[in-house]
């Protein structure tokens, strides 16, 4: 796993604050919002705002410098561009962006009005405000070649105006890059949170909402939340009414398998202007790890339900994919709608996966899967690699 947050041993009375990195370059810009990455063999330059001093370098005559950050080991893949938030009195560093990753994602709040039996990231009633601060801060300073950001939480809409004004920030300074929010949708329920989203242009908006049985008290049961898929349903339909799309998400665990195919009829039938449907295994996260036996089933046991449920979508010509599951424990028919889904950064592959000649198509683990995975996990071989053309998905397959 790459490290994304640090203690760093020196404290300092002063404000936290946001910077890009800059390494490999030589003087600064005089830009105050860059901090030079320092190690054996860049020099420190005259005209950054501080410098990030790589392991080894803690001892020499710059350490002493107010602007000076002795990192530990972990963080030497801070690279050129990437943007941190240092906070001088509790001496942590957050890597707030990496330039080069594809799963940058904003969490913007740790607070939320569901509390979903498997939520990788249980809520906190915590005062959180320094993260939108931060962001409003950082957003300005990511590449603009930049092709996707998240946004996530916790309920990022609990926010209010202030993730309107992140999602303005994104607009003006990142046009184009494409800009991706998870909510569980309720508060899309009126009307007028989906008419603001909506005014504010976006040229590359899709929230993410979960859905978990065509059943309302088992969609409910799922958030512990009464009322939650009605105010779900209902928010989907107002955004789609304001013209913002859509994407449906479907978590598989125990208490959704079961009816994941009249889930998928459910949706086609009632959600047909869904942009895309995801289909996601489960993140060994948070509550699961609470809850593992009334959620936990091995994927390889629900084979015929995904398979189903991802017919049906196909032919009703809807846009759906699988998330977060192994080429190995999928019917072959399946391999075309399976996507490397899980972030880089806590993405993982097993013993089983070094002999096997799909690794380069599969998805892998999510770091935290050494808690359970499926007993059904075999390397691969040769003859039963993807053809080059099997890229659009066509169900023709034989499993
Ligand atoms: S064995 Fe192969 S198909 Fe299975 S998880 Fe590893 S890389 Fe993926």
């Amino acid at each position: 796993m790459i490290k994304l947050h640090a203690r760093l041993e020196k404290r300092l009375d002063a404000e936290p604050f946001v910077a890009r990195v800059a390494r490999g370059r030589g003087g600064g810009r005089g830009d105050l919002r860059e901090v030079q990455f320092v190690d054996g063999q860049d020099e420190p330059s005259p005209g950054y705002g501080g410098y990030l001093l790589a392991e080894g370098l803690e001892e020499g005559p710059w350490a002493a410098r107010p602007d000076a950050w002795p990192i530990p080991e972990a963080l030497g893949h801070l690279s050129d561009g990437d943007v941190v938030r240092i906070s001088p009195r509790s001496g942590e560093l957050w890597v707030m962006y990496r330039r080069g990753s594809t799963s940058n994602s904003m969490l913007l709040t740790e607070r939320c009005n569901s509390y979903c039996v498997m939520c990788s990231q249980p809520p906190r009633d915590v005062a959180d405000d320094h993260l939108v601060r931060s962001y409003l801060e950082a957003i300005p300073l990511m590449s603009r070649e930049t092709n996707e950001l998240g946004i996530t939480g916790g309920e990022p809409t609990l926010l209010g105006d202030r993730l309107l004004e992140i999602i303005r920030k994104c607009r003006d300074h990142l046009p184009e890059t494409s800009l991706h929010m998870l909510s569980n949708g309720r508060m899309f329920n009126y009307l007028s949170l989906s008419r603001e989203v909506a005014e504010i242009g976006h040229p590359d908006l899709m929230i993410g909402v979960p859905l978990y049985s065509d059943l309302p008290h088992r969609h409910d049961f799922v958030v512990q939340a009464d009322g939650a898929f009605d105010q779900t349903i209902r928010g989907l339909m107002n955004l789609a009414r304001c013209g913002v799309s859509v994407e449906i998400r479907v978590v598989l665990h125990r208490q959704t398998v079961e009816r994941l195919p009249q889930l998928a009829r459910f949706i086609a039938r009632n959600l047909p202007f869904a942009d895309h449907v995801a289909l996601m295994g489960l993140e060994m996260m948070g509550f699961v790890r609470m809850n593992l036996e009334p959620l936990w089933i091995d994927p390889a046991d629900y084979r015929p339900q995904l398979t189903g449920a991802v017919e049906h979508l196909h032919r009703r010509g809807m846009n759906v994919s699988i998330y977060n599951h192994q080429l190995c424990v999928l019917d072959r028919g399946l391999w075309p709608f399976a996507r490397k889904s899980i972030s880089d950064w806590k993405n993982e592959y097993v013993d089983e996966c070094v002999a096997c000649a799909a690794r380069d198509h599969c998805g892998g683990f999510f770091a935290s899967s050494s808690l359970r995975r499926s007993s059904r996990i075999r390397p691969l071989t040769p003859d039963m690699i993807p053809p080059e053309s099997a890229t659009s998905p066509t169900l023709s397959a034989t499993p």
